[in-house]
């Protein structure tokens, strides 16, 4: 069912006719959904701190996860303490929970166990994205940051960063069913920021463009070997890939020079020892997301191709400089030492902590909440005062 409606979605011929109407009612109450937040019917909830969501207007991946573990490492440089939010896709557990390190795949899922492991900042999972957040404040995170969720509008948020898949771009340009649109182009106009992953025809004028990078294979087991990707090259290997674009990470390793056997599985699909063990003694390369899944019965042969998102600094600086644009969102930040609450200065570009009489910078307009970085000020201070 999966592959029949992606050949519909990313192929050249139009929907089947019979589809379309569809479409128009996923739309119609789309846009009910939408009017209600908008006009008040429902009431989005704002938390006390700020949210960032990066989600994207299509179904399947598009790169997030490595974008949101981007994201995370950049926000705790610069003194900020955030915390993870996401539905935990895959997964078969209820009710909203930060996750642990003992914490099972089968019960959070693949994306919240790879976040878990990569992110250094705590994770939590729900259905209720709100409650989620609101357990991972309770455990001192001062900032939110939503893996996925641009239309889980009940999230009040600050900031909102849509991810475009380079490749597929909007597939045929048709919403759900007949398409992989869950919105339409326009609401990117509505976002902080877009950004591309990959090379393909640029799909938004002003994305900013995201790369995947990634030249080490780690092993699945725990043995934590290490192999150069270079190496393998025209080496024949399996490839296995069960995430939204299985396609991309097959493009990857073919660039690598790799001569690959591939083998797609669904999105979040639960591999079994079966599936990743072949009759030869082929290397088995699979993505860090699947990895998480295999790490019980894994052999010598199995592989994964950990990435990270890139940018070039200008796009990276440009990136944080959107997000930090609302002016409500730096409102609402927390002192990074008391939690306490923070002034914003307009005139001087400052955020200042009463209680510890320091002086946090903005710097290119992002706020820097790093204690060695903040200015102490006399009790005499007119900020203090204001
Ligand atoms: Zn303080």
């Amino acid at each position: 069912m999966e592959r029949w409606l992606e050949t519909i979605w990313y192929g050249a011929p139009p929907p089947p006719w019979w589809l379309r109407p569809f479409s128009g009612v996923f739309s119609l109450a789309t846009a009910l959904r939408e009017g209600a937040y908008r006009s008040g019917w429902l009431a989005a909830v704002q938390l006390p701190r700020p949210v960032i969501v990066v989600g994207n207007i299509s179904v399947g991946g598009t790169g997030k996860t490595p974008l949101v573990i981007w994201l995370v490492r950049e926000l705790r440089e610069r003194g900020f303490t955030p915390g993870v939010v996401l539905r935990g896709y895959g997964g078969s557990g209820t009710g909203p929970r930060v996750v642990g390190p003992d914490s099972r795949v089968d019960e959070i899922g693949d994306e919240a166990a790879l976040l878990r492991d990569r992110c250094g900042a705590p994770v939590a999972v729900g259905a209720d994205r709100v409650a989620a957040a609101r357990l991972l404040m309770a455990e001192g995170a001062d900032l939110i940051v939503a893996d996925d969720g641009l239309q889980h509008l009940r999230l009040g948020r600050q900031a909102e960063v849509a991810v475009i898949d380079g490749q597929r771009g909007f597939g045929n340009g048709w919403r759900l069913p007949a398409g992989p649109l869950r919105e339409r182009p326009a609401r990117l106009e509505r976002v902080s920021a877009v950004v591309q992953n990959g090379a393909g025809p640029s799909h938004w004028p002003q994305a900013l463009p995201m790369r995947l990078a990634g030249t080490t294979l780690l092993s699945v087991d725990a043995s934590g070997r290490r192999l150069e990707l270079e190496r393998l090259r025209g080496t024949r290997v399996h490839a296995l890939a069960a995430i939204g674009n299985p396609e991309r990470f097959f493009a990857t390793l073919r660039a690598a020079g790799l001569d690959c056997e591939e083998h797609g599985f669904p999105d979040h699909y639960a591999l079994q020892s079966q599936d990743i063990c072949f009759e030869d003694a082929l290397p088995v390369l699979m993505t860090e997301k699947d990895a998480v899944k295999c790490r019980r019965f894994a052999k010598a042969q199995h592989w994964y191709l950990p990435v990270t998102a890139a940018f070039e600094p200008a796009d990276a600086q440009a990136l944080l400089r959107r997000i930090f644009m609302d002016k409500r969102l730096l409102d609402i930040l927390a002192c990074p030492l008391c939690k306490g609450p923070l002034v914003y200065d307009r005139d001087q570009l400052l955020l200042v902590c009463r209680a510890d009489r320091l002086a946090f910078p903005i710097r290119d307009g992002v706020p820097v909440m790093l204690q060695e970085e903040a200015r102490i000020l006399e009790s005499s201070d007119p900020l203090l005062v204001r």
